[in-house]
């Protein structure tokens, strides 16, 4: 996190901030589900809170993007962020059933039609025996946390193997040798036992998020970029830009749910620094690489042996599958890419990116001429997006266990919410930032003696 050296000069030379006449009771930074979920809970806690969120960008939902083009895509659009509601026990229900927002089972991703760039189709029994042989091995290793890579070179597997065991950091968003092998293999023993399918939002995630936006109209500010966080107990201070002109104002209790990206480089200065535990926190977490690709065909040039199935390379950096039930779906393949690729198509930018895109597609179908059959698409990079700075936040090799120190209140006034402060398996997701917008307005309710708040 990037932390002010001197003065901030926010509030003129005064070295505290005064101890009355906050602008608002609770300021939230971030209009995605944990913020919003925070400013409902609270708007409707105790005697008439002054609730607002500052929002950089000129939308709501962060992270819940659809995209929506009547002349070419199916009428429910196309997902570039979340794409599903993982599981049937994901607290994110009671926020789809409070809406009554349709949705529906996940086409099962056609495992047997399921290939590999080169043709070959995996081996998922092999699959499985080695991932056991892993959560064993774990399970009896009492050395120090390792990255996921070096834990894999420790077993007997061959080089392919390796690689297809790298699509357990992958599926993190990770490069196996950035990401923690405890948060790998324990938290995602405890996803496998919890999770069970996944289901898509019909009208698209979006309209959650608008929903959600709906309940507390008038409480959000749009494009206003926080840029200065000063606090100390009972009072926070805020510097952003509005609309690119810079203004202020003040609060008793501050809840940040900006993505680590943000906090960790993307121009968010606090003063005082925070707590050493805190930092350490922030610091053992790091945002995973995506780059999504949705492209509509002018025809189906699959044969009925793909869909609905997927083409991947072994460690599922380059994957390509079918984003909608054939019937709804149009025409549509979405890339998705992770780690290295997505590094890489980031860097190439958008028009080489494309091509890079459609070669990798080309060679996974075994098909030609795919751009001139290209009706439509979209490059979308959350490597270089300035308000996530990546994906979703993964767990850094030693950094296990950190993520509840983050959910810890600083000078009963500075709170952080977001995905990343759930705890596992929920990290990374939709219901884990729901999760998080609830304990935080807890917590804020605690502070302000407000009683209980309640969806
Ligand atoms: C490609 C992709 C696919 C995903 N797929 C799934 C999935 O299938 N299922 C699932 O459950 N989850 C998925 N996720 C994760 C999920 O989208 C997130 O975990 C969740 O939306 C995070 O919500 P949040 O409120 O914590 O953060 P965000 O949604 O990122 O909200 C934070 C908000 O803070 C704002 N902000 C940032 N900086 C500033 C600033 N300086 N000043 C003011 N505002 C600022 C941002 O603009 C943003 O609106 C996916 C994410 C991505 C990127």
């Amino acid at each position: 996190m990037a932390v002010a050296g001197g003065g901030l000069g926010l509030l003129g030379s005064r070295p505290a901030l005064p101890a009355v006449g906050a602008d608002y009771d609770v300021v939230i930074v971030g209009a995605g589900v944990a913020g919003m979920t925070a400013a409902q809970l609270l708007s409707r806690a105790g005697p008439g809170l002054k609730v607002l969120v500052l929002e950089a960008r000129d939308r709501v939902g962060g992270r819940l993007l659809t995209l929506h083009d009547r002349n070419v895509l199916p009428s429910h659009g196309v997902e570039v962020g979340a794409q599903f509601i993982h599981g049937s026990q994901a607290p994110s229900w009671e926020l789809i059933k409070r809406y009554d927002i349709a949705t529906r089972p996940r086409v099962p991703d056609g495992e047997a039609k399921f290939r590999f760039l080169d043709g070959s189709r995996p081996d998922w029994d092999r699959l499985e025996a080695l991932h056991q042989e892993a959560g064993e091995a774990l399970a009896s290793e009492i050395g120090p946390d390792v990255s996921y890579q070096a834990f894999v070179e420790t077993l007997t597997a061959d080089p392919r193997e390796r690689e297809m065991m790298y699509t357990e950091a992958l599926s993190w968003s990770a490069e196996p040798d950035r990401i923690s092998a405890r948060a790998v293999i324990k938290d995602g023993a405890l996803w496998n036992d919890w999770h069970d399918q996944d289901f898509q939002v019909i009208g698209g995630y979006s309209s959650l998020a608008e929903r959600m936006a709906a309940e507390i109209e008038g409480r959000i500010q749009l494009q206003s970029q926080v840029t200065d966080i000063f606090y100390r107990r009972g009072l926070a201070g805020i510097r952003y830009k509005y609309r690119g002109i810079t203004t202020a104002l003040t609060c008793r209790q501050l809840i940040v749910t900006t993505p680590v990206g943000v906090l960790q480089g993307g121009g968010v200065e606090i003063q005082p620094p925070v707590p050493a535990s805190t930092q350490r926190a922030i610091d053992s977490l790091e945002m995973g690489q995506a780059v999504v690709v949705p492209m509509i065909f002018s025809e189906p040039f699959w044969g009925a042996d793909a869909a609905p199935g997927a083409w991947s390379d072994y460690a599922d950096r380059i994957s390509f599958y079918f984003p909608h039930p054939p019937q709804a779906g149009g025409n549509a393949v979405l890339g998705w890419f992770t780690g290295a690729a997505a590094q890489e198509l980031s860097d190439l930018g958008p028009e080489a990116g494309l091509a890079r895109v459609i070669r990798w597609l080309q060679e996974a179908s075994g098909q030609r001429g795919l751009a001139d059959k290209l009706a439509w698409h979209y490059f979308k990079d959350w490597v270089t997006d300035p308000y996530t700075l990546g994906s979703y936040s993964f767990t850094r090799p030693g950094g296990h266990g950190q993520r509840q120190v983050l959910a810890e209140p600083v000078a009963d006034t500075l709170y952080f919410a977001g995905e990343a402060t759930a705890p596992p398996p929920h990290y990374q997701t939709v219901h884990g930032a729901y999760l998080s917008g609830k304990r935080v307005a807890q917590q804020v309710a605690g502070t302000l003696k407000v009683g209980e708040v309640q969806l």
